[in-house]
C-alpha cells in the first residue's frame, strides 16, 4: 500500500482525472464516481460562482439550451434572477428573437436610461399598447413625448385602472407635481429617495427639468428578492442568444447586439469549420464588447482552433443530448465526460471557460460536469418541463407533460432555424439528428433550480470542495480522486431490490 501514498503521506485511492480519461474507452457521467473528500464546512458555505465566458461571471453555473421548447424570455428572466443565464433560441424571426432579448434586458434596471415616454396628447390606448408589448405601464409624460424633453407628469396604473374610456388624453389623467431627482444622483441616493418617497417611480431630470432617466421601485424589490441574480454594469439581467454561421444571420446578430445582449452563442452541431472561424474573427472585430461562445466541440484540436480564432467560451458536446441521435446517425461525436475533460484541459491553458452541454439528467451529472473541468452546464431536458419553458402542458396517461424536441428533429427543421444548426436547410432530403417527445412537469424554475443547486452544494461538501475554482484546482493537481464503475456497480448505485417505490421527478432512471 505504500505506493498509494503521496510524498506528503496522503493516501491515494482511485485515479486522477488524467488517469481516468487515459484508460481507453470514451466515458460519460454514469461511468465514474468521485471519491469523497474531507468535510469541514456546511453546504451553505459552498459558493457556486463561476465564469461562463472570458468576461461573464455567474453565481449559478447553469445555462439553458437555445431550443424552441426551452428558452424564450420567461426562461431567460427566471434563470438570470436565480444567478444563471438563458440562451434565447433562433428558431424564430429576427424580430421575435430580438424582442425576447429586449424583454430580458428591460426586466430589471438600475437607472432606466431609455424609458418609454409619451406626450400629454397620447391617449390611454397608447399605454395599453406599451403594457401589452413590454409588461409595464408606469410612463413618464414629457412635453413632446420624447426623452430629453421637459417632464410634465407621469401616468401609472392607478391613474387609469378605473377609466372605461381609453380614448381620453393622458393630459387629463396624468399625475403632476412629482418627486424627482437631479441628474448626477448616485444609484444608492436615488434608491434612498425611492424608499422614503414610497412612490413607484422616480424620474431623474436635468437642470432644465428635462427627463434623462427613470427608476422603478419594483427593481429595489427584485434586487432584494434575488440576491444571486446575473446582471450587467447597468443592473440589467444578463442574456445570451443563439445565431448560426450563415451569411444572412449577420442581420440577426446586428439586431440582437442592438438590444444589448451579453453573450452570442454560435450554434453549430460541429463547430470546427471555416464558417465558424471566420465568423468569430469578424464578430470580435465588429462587436468587441460582446462575448462569443463558440462550439460545439469535443476534441482538443477543435477547441484549440476556436480559441485561437478569438472565442471567449466553448460549448462542449456532440451527441449526448437526451433528444439527440447524432452519434448513431452521423458516426461522429464523443462520449460526453471525455469530451468535457479534454476540451477543458486545452481551454484552461488559455483561461477560457467551457460549458458542458447536453446529457445532464440529475444533480450528480451537474457536479461531475463541473468536477472534470466544466465551468457551467447547459441543460435542455431538465428545464423543458418547467412552467417558464415555452409551450402548454398536456396530459398523457394521466401524467402532466410538456413538449420537448431536438432542434434537428424533423419537426423543428421544418420550422425556421433548426436546420441551420445542422447544415441541412437547403437540402430536399433531411436527415434528422434529433427526435421530438415530451418531458414531465417539473413545476417552476424558481423552485426547481434552487433545489438542484442545494443538491450540488451538498455534493461539493461530500467532495470536500467549497467552490468551483478549488474543485478545478484539485482535479488538475490530481488530489480529487475518481473511479470508474462497473455496470453492476451502476445498478447497485441506483434504486434496487424493491418491489415498488415512488419515483422522484429526476434522479432514478
Ligand atoms: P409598472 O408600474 O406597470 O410600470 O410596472 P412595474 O413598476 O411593476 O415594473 C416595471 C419594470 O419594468 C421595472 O423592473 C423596470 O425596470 C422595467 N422597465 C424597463 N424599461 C422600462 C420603462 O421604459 N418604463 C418602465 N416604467 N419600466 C421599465
Ligand atoms: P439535454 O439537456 O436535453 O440532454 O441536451 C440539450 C442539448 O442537446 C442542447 O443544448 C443541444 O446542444 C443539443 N441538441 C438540441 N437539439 C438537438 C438535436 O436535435 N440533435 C442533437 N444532436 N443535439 C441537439
Amino acid at each position: 500500500m505504500e505506493s498509494n501514498r503521496t510524498p506528503e503521506g496522503q493516501w491515494l485511492d482511485g485515479y486522477s482525472a488524467e488517469e481516468l480519461f487515459k484508460r481507453g474507452k470514451g466515458i460519460t457521467y454514469k461511468d465514474f464516481l468521485i471519491l469523497p473528500g474531507y468535510i469541514d464546512f456546511s453546504p451553505q458555505e459552498v459558493t457556486l460562482e463561476t465564469r461562463v465566458s472570458r468576461n461573464i461571471a455567474l453565481k449559478t453555473p447553469v445555462l439553458s439550451s437555445p431550443m424552441d421548447t426551452v428558452t424564450e424570455s420567461n426562461m431567460a428572466i427566471a434563470l438570470a434572477l436565480l444567478g444563471g443565464m438563458g440562451i434565447i433560441h433562433a428558431n424564430s424571426t429576427i424580430e421575435e428573437q430580438a424582442r425576447h432579448v429586449e424583454k430580458v434586458k428591460r426586466y430589471e434596471n438600475g437607472f432606466i436610461r431609455d424609458p418609454v415616454v409619451l406626450s400629454p396628447n397620447h391617449t390611454i390606448a397608447a399605454i395599453d399598447e406599451i403594457k401589452e408589448k413590454y409588461g409595464f405601464s408606469g410612463i413618464p409624460i414629457t412635453e413632446d413625448g420624447t426623452l430629453k424633453s421637459k417632464l410634465v407628469g407621469i401616468v401609472t396604473n392607478r391613474d387609469i385602472d378605473l377609466e372605461k374610456n381609453h380614448d381620453i388624453k393622458l393630459s387629463e389623467v396624468m399625475t403632476t407635481g412629482l418627486i424627482t431627482a437631479k441628474e448626477g444622483v448616485t444609484l444608492s441616493e436615488a434608491n434612498q429617495i425611492l424608499r422614503t418617497s414610497k412612490k413607484g417611480k422616480l424620474p431623474i431630470i436635468d437642470k432644465e427639468g428635462r427627463l434623462v432617466a427613470l427608476m422603478s421601485r419594483t427593481d429595489l424589490i427584485k434586487n432584494k428578492d434575488y440576491p444571486l441574480s446575473s446582471k450587467d454594469k447597468e443592473k440589467k439581467l444578463l442574456v445570451g442568444a443563439a445565431v448560426s454561421t450563415h451569411p444572412e444571420d449577420r442581420t440577426r446578430i446586428e439586431a440582437l447586439v442592438e438590444k444589448g445582449l451579453d453573450l452570442l452563442v454560435i450554434d453549430s452541431a460541429q463547430g470546427f469549420s471555416s464558417y465558424q472561424i471566420e465568423l468569430i474573427k469578424e464578430l470580435k472585430r465588429i462587436y468587441p464588447q460582446v462575448d462569443i461562445m463558440a462550439g460545439n466541440v469535443v476534441t482538443m484540436e477543435q477547441a484549440s482552433a476556436l480559441i485561437k480564432a478569438g472565442a471567449d467560451a466553448l460549448r462542449i458536446g456532440m451527441g449526448p443530448g437526451s433528444i439527440c441521435i447524432t452519434q448513431d446517425t452521423m458516426a461522429s461525436g464523443r462520449s460526453q465526460a471525455t469530451a468535457v475533460y479534454y476540451s477543458a484541459r486545452i481551454a484552461r491553458e488559455q483561461n477560457i471557460p467551457v460549458v458542458a452541454d447536453g446529457g445532464i439528467t440529475n444533480i450528480g451529472d451537474i457536479t461531475k460536469g463541473l468536477a472534470i473541468g466544466g465551468s457551467a452546464v447547459m441543460m435542455g431536458s431538465l428545464l423543458a418541463g418547467t412552467r417558464e419553458a415555452p409551450g402548454e402542458y398536456f396530459y398523457e396517461n394521466g401524467v402532466r407533460l410538456k413538449k420537448y424536441r431536438g432542434m434537428a428533429s424533423l419537426e423543428a427543421m421544418e420550422s425556421r432555424g433548426g436546420a441551420k444548426r445542422y447544415n441541412t436547410e437547403d437540402q430536399k432530403i433531411k436527415v434528422a439528428q434529433g427526435v421530438s417527445g415530451a418531458v414531465v412537469d417539473k413545476g417552476s424554475v424558481f423552485e426547481f433550480l434552487p433545489y438542484l443547486m442545494q443538491g450540488v452544494r451538498h455534493a461539493f461538501q461530500d467532495m470536500g470542495c467549497r467552490d468551483v475554482p478549488t474543485l478545478h484546482e484539485r482535479m488538475v493537481s490530481g488530489k480529487l480522486r475518481f473511479e470508474p464503475r462497473s455496470l453492476a456497480a451502476q445498478m447497485q448505485g441506483g434504486v434496487h431490490s424493491l418491489y415498488s417505490f415512488k419515483k422522484p421527478i429526476i434522479g432514478a432512471d
